[in-house]
């Protein structure tokens, strides 16, 4: 099968590999329909962490081509959706809801998607089948589900975003605006995209952001003090991870107010005095996507929600270095690979 690796930062190519099979009774073998280039893919792209031959990819949607003799929940021919990380579903911490901290899970990004083919370990805990085989038009939408929406999603449920909260979002890639949909969704009354790019803003406004701010740091919490009568949102999510964006969340949220922070954290140093004194609710991490799916999946498949906007690129695998060029140059938000 045809595979990406990343050799050395800035160096990504597509190469033969074998096919997986199935090594233990709970696994899947799946027939990758589409994958997708993550922001999290350009810190090792851009050296800021370390990389070394390593098969990429950890968002995908597929058909189950083969299942291990213990697998009960899917069959073979099943379009399914999987999260970024693998999980048994059962343990107690995935049945708290925190199924991205499952006591046997691992990281799908160890197993690589972008690829035809991928072995799913735990795959009843894992997959999620589709109530039929999905017109194409919903494939883009299906595939947000594995980690953008579901992550924007946790960072929304993280903030409490709600009716009659002001919610603010620091960051405009895709988490960043799939944070929008879902403070939309779970009904906020007013949205505020923090976005500097007359594209993204476009999208967050499709999305349901009411405000758009443009300014960053301490100007941007300025901002946003301006348009919460000096108070800051109810609700904050952070999705881009450096120190700059993180301070601008945590200083954006009011006292007694919730911070969501789902960008993958990158030298991020905070102060406890700083903290103390904010008053504020901090909840974040890698997202339980696994938690969201079911009710994810059924609103795409109802077409209340058109995620697979966030994808302005769609490459064949085979392109796959002109994908994280197009990503790291910030020409596309986010880039599909057709497989
Ligand atoms: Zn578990």
């Amino acid at each position: 099968m045809r595979q990406v690796v990343m050799y050395a930062p800035g160096d990504v190519r597509v190469e033969e590999r074998e096919d997986p099979k199935i090594i233990e009774p709970t696994d899947a073998v799946i027939r990758v329909t589409a994958t997708c280039i993550c922001g999290s893919d350009l810190w090792p792209y851009r050296g800021i962490e370390a990389v070394n031959d390593q098969v990429m990819g950890h968002e995908y949607v597929g058909v189950v081509e083969e299942i291990g003799s213990e697998v009960k929940n899917l069959k073979v021919g099943d379009f399914v959706v999987g999260s970024f990380v693998i999980s048994d579903n059962t343990c107690e911490i995935c049945r708290s809801g925190y199924q991205s901290k499952c006591v046997h899970g691992t990281f799908v990004s160890t197993i690589g998607t972008q690829s035809q083919k991928a072995r799913i370990p735990l795959a009843d805990g894992t997959l999620v089948s589709t109530p039929g085989q999905p017109d194409p038009e919903l494939i883009p939408s299906l595939l947000a589900a594995s980690d953008v929406l579901g992550t924007g999603w946790f960072g929304a449920v993280a903030a409490e975003a709600g009716p009659g909260k002001t919610v603010a979002v620091v960051g405009d890639g895709a988490v960043g605006l799939m944070a929008v949909l879902a403070a939309k969704q779970l009904g906020a009354e007013r949205i505020i995209a923090m976005s500097r790019h007359p594209e993204r803003q476009e999208l967050a406004r499709f999305y349901g952001a009411t405000d758009i701010v443009e300014e960053r740091g301490d100007e941007g919490v300025a901002k946003i003090k301006e348009l919460t009568n000096g108070l800051g949102a109810h609700s904050v999510i952070e999705a881009v991870g450096t120190q700059e964006s993180m301070m601008q969340a945590i200083r954006s949220t009011r006292p007694g107010g919730h911070l969501g922070f789902v960008g993958v954290t990158h030298g991020v140093e905070l102060l406890g005095l700083e903290l103390f004194f904010a008053e504020i609710h901090l909840h974040g991490g890698p997202a339980p996507v696994r938690r969201f799916l079911p009710d994810l999946i059924q609103l795409i498949w109802d077409r209340k929600i058109d995620p697979g906007k966030v994808f302005d690129l769609a490459l064949p695998l085979d392109q796959a270095a002109e994908g994280y060029k197009a990503m790291d140059e910030r020409r596309a938000i986010k880039v599909l690979l057709t497989v």
